[in-house]
């Protein structure tokens, strides 16, 4: 039963482990882990250019992440989805995927990524268990890419989709982020490629956080007007799976093409009500809300020597707390972090 925003909370179930529900009754089951904060793009709509990253020593190492992969398992965590600033920089990636893979009930290993470095790592990292990747992508125009990119080669990236493809990393799913003056006509070509390739593209509202909301609130392209030029060109789009969303894609397909075509919409359609998610920052926080500020610190445990079974009670308690959603719409915007410093 979901209960109504700003009800009273019921208190917390005293169990430490098992399925865990949050008060307004979603089940929490996927972790999204950003394995570092650090990136090799800096993309205009993410970072600035002179971005700070945190000293290695502030990010969790191997075996602190590995101690809250345990917990999120006995707390039968069964989606797990590597991230960051970006996931291929962080040593050990592969053995960390097949750490995953190992825990049990573990169902599913997926990455986002801008590929740079895929073409090299997609066959380990799909041997090591690693299902499937989303790319992201915002122009098929090399110039166009690397300005929003500021430091990114196409070839690079479509090196990337390629071993992906190759490694049975699919359904290949690309992210777009649409940004008002930089691409908000590579729609066309970026949709136009699912007519031949069995991909989704799915086209992403800019979200705004702290020092790069300003930036982010004037670039914001809304999925009504992505849909209004994609229409515009290609005809009706055709709603798939009757509407429903596919992850936080409502899915549409252009008659005939191979692929299919999504829009995440948190901004202009939030799909808090779905939520079945909790994020892992590289620095061993827990952050309940990808657009509300509450977290909680495992770190510090961490380095007291707290146990998986430990933790479990803590980040159970705290996914109890799990706030009902975000509140772009009444203005209210993430100030701790940025994107990459949360993992998207
Ligand atoms: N570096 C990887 C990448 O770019 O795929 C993973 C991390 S990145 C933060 C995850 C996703 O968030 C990417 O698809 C990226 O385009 C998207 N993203 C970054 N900043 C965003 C923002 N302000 N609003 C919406 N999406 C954003
Ligand atoms: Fe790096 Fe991904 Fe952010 Fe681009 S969106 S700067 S690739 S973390």
């Amino acid at each position: 039963m979901i209960a109504a925003q700003g009800m009273a909370l019921p208190p917390a179930p005293a169990t430490t482990a098992g399925p865990a529900f949050d008060a307004f009754g979603r089940h929490i089951h996927y972790l999204r882990v950003s394995l570092t904060d650090k990136c090799n793009l800096r993309c205009v709509y993410c970072m600035p250019e002179q971005m700070v990253f945190r000293p290695s020593e502030e990010l969790l190492t191997d075996e602190e992440l590995f101690t809250v992969l345990r917990a999120a398992s006995l707390l039968g965590f069964d989606k797990y989805r590597l991230t960051g600033g970006e996931p291929t920089v962080r040593p050990n990636l592969v053995e960390i995927v097949r750490y995953i893979a190992q825990l049990p009930g573990t169902r599913e290993i997926a990455m986002t990524t801008n590929a740079i470095k895929l073409a090299k790592l997609a066959k380990p990292l799909a041997e090591a268990g690693l299902h499937r990747v989303n790319i992201s992508l915002d122009s098929l125009d090399p110039d166009k890419f690397h300005r929003i990119t500021r430091w990114g080669r196409l070839d690079d990236v479509l090196a990337g989709i390629a071993a992906a493809e190759e490694a049975g990393l699919t359904p290949i799913k690309i992210n777009c982020v649409v940004v008002r003056n930089f691409n908000e006509e590579d729609l066309i070509d970026l949709a136009a490629s699912t007519l031949e390739r069995n991909w989704q593209v799915r086209f992403l509202e800019v979200m705004p956080f702290a020092d790069v909301a300003e930036f982010q609130q004037a670039a914001a392209v809304s999925t009504a007007e992505m849909m209004q030029r994609l229409e515009a060109r290609f005809g009706t789009l055709v709603e798939l799976d009757g509407g429903r969303l596919d992850g936080e894609a409502k899915v549409y397909r252009i008659p005939g093409a191979a692929g299919e075509i999504g829009f995440i919409s948190p901004v202009s359609a939030p799909f808090c009500a779905s939520c079945n998610r909790v994020r892992l920052t590289a620095d061993g926080t827990l952050r309940l809300c990808l657009l509300k500020d509450g977290e909680l610190d495992l770190k510090t445990p961490l380095r007291r020597g707290a146990r998986a079974e430990e933790l479990a009670g803590l980040i159970g308690a705290a996914i109890w707390r799990k706030p009902w959603g975000h509140e772009l719409s009444s203005g209210v915007i993430p100030m701790s972090r940025i994107m990459s410093e949360i993992g998207g």
